[in-house]
């Protein structure tokens, strides 16, 4: 169960994330930062680092953003 970066980081991209991620499996995409699934270890660190709150447990995406778990997945599968 992979961290997932949702809607808010759109625009934002800060990275205080990937600074604080110990396997560095956040990565820059077009409009916004996005976890590898199958690298990440649960660790919860970047979690609170965000500024405007976008990194969510998957189970604990809020209901209208639960397709940003798939949106962080297809990311990697190129
Ligand atoms: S939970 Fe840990 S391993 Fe996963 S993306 Fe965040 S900092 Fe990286
Ligand atoms: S800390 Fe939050 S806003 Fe900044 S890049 Fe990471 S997910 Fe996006």
């Amino acid at each position: 169960m992979p961290y997932v970066i949702a809607e808010p980081c759109i625009g934002v991209k800060d990275k205080a994330c990937v600074a604080v991620c110990p396997v560095d499996c956040i990565h820059e995409g077009d409009d916004q930062l996005f976890i590898d699934p199958n690298e990440c270890i649960d660790c919860g660190l970047c979690e609170p680092e965000c500024p405007v709150d976008a990194i969510f447990m998957e189970d604990e995406l809020p209901d209208n953003w639960k397709s940003y778990a798939e949106k962080n997945a297809k990311f990697y599968q190129k």
